[in-house]
């Protein structure tokens, strides 16, 4: 399937998290690289997740991976001059509520700034964790899904003033070596 040309939003979501689950289990299992079945059962899961028949929380274990689990730097997993970092910025409409609220450390807040997460991970070059990105996938499905845009064109999102950049959801991920679960070291 040429994944090149999503146009529409839920193809967009549901394609990312495909990839996600598809490095999250590479990873998980050590693979160097991708394999046949991991192809398989990410078309599997995008199919899935297109028909109904699954949803995202089929596909991830709930790995508790909260805020109570201990007070690291989601990013980096520095202890360090910790605050809390809003996902999706309060001013876009990013609420308190604590799936859009994480542990970032002093240094990994000023390298974000005001840029949206998915912004500044491609502008660091380096993936982030893939818990975060996870969480982030969440909120923006959470998001379209309550405000009704899943089945909008891409473009029509694009001047909305949403509080996530959907353009920028990745729908690659490198090498499963080269990725980490979570920031816990
Ligand atoms: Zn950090």
């Amino acid at each position: 399937m040429a994944k090149q040309n999503i146009e529409i939003v839920c193809d967009k979501i549901y394609w990312s998290y495909a990839n996600l689950a598809m490095a999250h289990m590479a990873v998980k299992k050590k693979q160097d690289r991708y394999s046949r079945l991991n192809f398989m059962i990410r078309a599997k899961l995008f199919k899935g997740l297109k028909n109904g028949t699954m949803n995202m929380r089929t596909i991830f274990d709930d790995e508790k991976i909260k805020l109570e689990t201990g007070q690291i730097c989601n990013y980096c997993g520095s202890n360090s001059n910790l605050s809390m970092d809003h996902i999706f910025p309060k001013k876009y409409g990013g609420t308190d509520n604590a799936d859009n609220l994480v542990y970032a450390c002093k240094s990994c807040n000023s390298s974000k700034g005001k840029k949206d997460l998915m912004e500044w991970m491609k502008d660091k070059d380096h993936f982030l964790p893939l818990m975060i990105i996870r969480r982030y996938l969440k909120l923006v499905h959470n998001y379209c899904v309550v405000n009704s845009l899943m089945n909008m064109k891409m473009e029509e999102l694009s001047n909305m003033g949403l509080p996530f950049r959907i353009e920028l959801l990745p729908t690659s991920f490198p090498l499963p070596s080269t990725l980490v679960l979570s920031s816990r070291k």
